[in-house]
Parts: C-alpha cells; sequence; structure tokens
C-alpha cells in the first residue's frame, strides 16, 4: 500500500512546460474522502498534464482512475466503486481574479494557482466530487423494508456532497 503523500507543485511551471505530474493518492491519506467511505483502502492514479488554454491561461488536465469502497445505501454493505475522472483547470494568480470570473458552465474550472498548489487537496476534492449520491450494489440483496429507515441516516453525508458540489460549480 502506497503511504507516500502527494506533493505540491508549481503549477505555473507545469503549464509552461507542459510538463506532467502523476503518482498515487492513497485513500489513507485523504481523510476527507476516507470519511465518505466504507473504509480508507484502496489507491486513485493520478496524472496531471500541463497546458496553455485557448485563451491562452495555464491550464491543465487531470486524470484519475482507481477504485474506492463506498457504503451501499441499501443494505449497507462494502461497494466497490470504481472512479475515472478527467478533469480540465485554468489557473488565475490571486482571489480577487477567481471572485471576478463570470460564472459559465464551461468544461474548465478555474482555481486559485501557486508556485506550491496543494494537488493533494484538489485530488481529494475530486474524487469526492466523482462519489455517486447514493452508491448502492447493483444487484442488491439488502433489505428493501428497512430502506426508508436506513435512508434518514445514511443520506446526511451526502447532503453535504451535494452542496459541496454546487459550490464548486
Ligand atoms: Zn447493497
Amino acid at each position: 500500500m502506497s503511504t507516500d503523500r502527494v506533493p505540491s507543485c508549481d503549477v505555473w511551471e507545469l503549464s509552461r512546460r507542459r510538463g506532467t505530474v502523476q503518482g498515487e493518492l492513497a485513500v489513507s491519506n485523504a481523510p476527507r474522502l476516507a470519511a465518505a467511505l466504507a473504509d480508507a483502502e484502496g489507491t486513485l492514479r493520478y496524472r496531471l498534464t500541463g497546458r496553455v488554454d485557448e485563451l491562452g491561461r495555464p491550464a491543465a488536465t487531470l486524470d484519475m482512475h482507481g477504485t474506492v469502497r463506498a457504503r451501499c445505501d441499501r443494505c449497507g454493505g462494502a461497494v466497490d466503486l470504481p472512479i475515472d475522472e478527467q478533469a480540465q483547470f485554468f489557473f488565475v494568480a490571486d482571489e480577487r481574479q477567481l471572485d471576478e470570473l463570470p460564472i459559465d458552465e464551461s468544461a474548465e474550472e478555474p482555481l486559485l494557482g501557486s508556485r506550491r498548489f496543494d494537488l493533494a487537496a484538489l485530488l481529494e476534492d475530486q474524487a469526492i466530487l466523482a462519489l455517486p449520491i447514493s452508491p448502492r450494489h447493483d444487484r442488491c440483496a439488502g433489505p428493501a423494508e428497512v430502506d426508508d429507515k436506513l435512508a434518514g441516516e445514511t443520506r446526511r453525508p451526502f447532503e453535504a456532497l451535494a452542496a459541496l458540489k454546487k459550490s464548486r460549480r
């Protein structure tokens, strides 16, 4: 099991050089992600590739793959969830620029860039956003009659996820 921490990276340099950083994020090193899962098993492989977007902005593409283990919303058992995400970002230099950007629904998401960008936090956010609101087994043998009772208890953490999703758009 990988226990290496994800290093920070210089996103300006990454973009300029069209560089690539890659490695693994262990769920055990991602407490916010682990809290939304059944356990801290699993590893996500990532690759962040720097580029300059069509508008000349420093940008990057993130690929993330792996499997994590969530709690089935119906039976409460563990369910393996494949994560297979790609996301596009561009970087701005300060908070004010970030605030002044118009909200749009384009594929690229703005991020506050840095020479020591917290890549681990971005990976964790993206993994949390990739989780289904209500994870379930494809063929769940769980008792349907306790479904409503369980739902009240198990849905709450996922409301927080939904709120996070909204605030990121
Ligand atoms: Zn189930």
